[in-house]
């Protein structure tokens, strides 16, 4: 957990951990003049202070798209992910899969149903293990977005739907560079969608201390899967969905506050209605 640190008490600009984007200017709807910020999106390092807004979290609609009814499709990138000592975290996240997305967990996000979006359960819509090229040692958010485009252009990845959700799973010693933020330093996740509407959420390996926050690496990664999860479902554009301006989404007001469903660690997720993280 993540205790209150008062003198951060208004502290905006470090609230706004994640980078700017990298569409252009013009390319992007969200951008507002100079006041704009990137959306938060990041599961942050569970060692991070936790900047405590002075505004109370509340959640707003901005009429952008919502995941209905997520189909997730996991991609495990490189051939690490055949050695022995991997592939069973990858059986358990696929099997983590199956089970949240008809868990109460996504039963919980129906108050954020708007007119004409209701949102369901959803379904894990298959996995792979991409051998064909190499994440390497630190890979750019530029590079995983290209690499999606292209295997979905190659076949390799199932088409987009207006709910397809792609959850790229790094190898241990892989490194994610967004926009000069890395993971392990300044992010355990995110989730973002590509100019052309893919929607995707990438997962670090946890492998710094900073990532497992004192949680073993399955749970570690199921919990802040389910954090990127519930975020890209409430909000896949970011910022243009369910979003709060001074706290950021979903997951993050609630950032590493777990629970177990089932026999799963998950993150609490911030509940207007109830007013809590829930
Ligand atoms: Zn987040």
């Amino acid at each position: 957990m993540l205790p209150p640190q008062p003198n951060h008490l208004g502290s905006r600009k470090e609230r706004f951990m994640a980078p700017r984007a990298s569409r252009k200017k013009s390319q992007d709807p969200r951008h507002s003049g100079t006041e704009y910020q990137h959306p938060l999106r990041i599961v942050p390092l569970h060692t991070a202070p936790r900047i405590v807004s002075a505004t109370h979290p509340e959640l707003t609609y901005r009429n952008g798209p919502l995941l209905t009814n997520a189909e997730v499709f996991t991609l495990f990138w490189g051939s690490a992910w055949q050695a022995a000592a991997n592939s069973p975290l990858m059986t358990h996240m696929n099997d983590f899969f199956d089970f949240v997305l008809t868990s109460k967990l996504l039963d919980q996000l129906a108050e954020y149903n708007v007119p004409g979006k209701s949102i369901g359960h959803g379904k894990r819509t298959g996995t792979t293990v991409l051998t064909s090229s190499e994440p390497g040692k630190t890979v750019t958010d530029a590079a995983i977005q290209k690499m999606l485009q292209s295997e979905i252009t190659a076949g390799t990845l199932p088409g987009k739907t207006a709910n397809s959700l792609y959850f790229v799973f790094l190898p241990p010693g892989t490194q994610v560079d967004q926009g000069g933020s890395k993971s392990c330093t300044s992010f355990c996740g995110y989730h973002d969608s590509t100019a052309d509407n893919i929607f995707y959420a990438v997962m670090p390996y946890p492998g710094c201390a900073g990532c497992e926050g004192g949680l073993a690496v399955p749970d570690a990664l199921t919990s802040t899967s389910s954090h990127e999860l519930c975020e890209a479902i409430t909000d896949p554009v970011p910022g243009t969905g369910w979003y709060d301006d001074a706290n950021g989404e979903i997951g993050d007001i609630c950032a590493w506050k777990t629970k177990t469903l089932g026999s799963y660690v998950v993150q609490l997720e911030w509940s207007n209605s109830a007013d809590a993280c829930v």
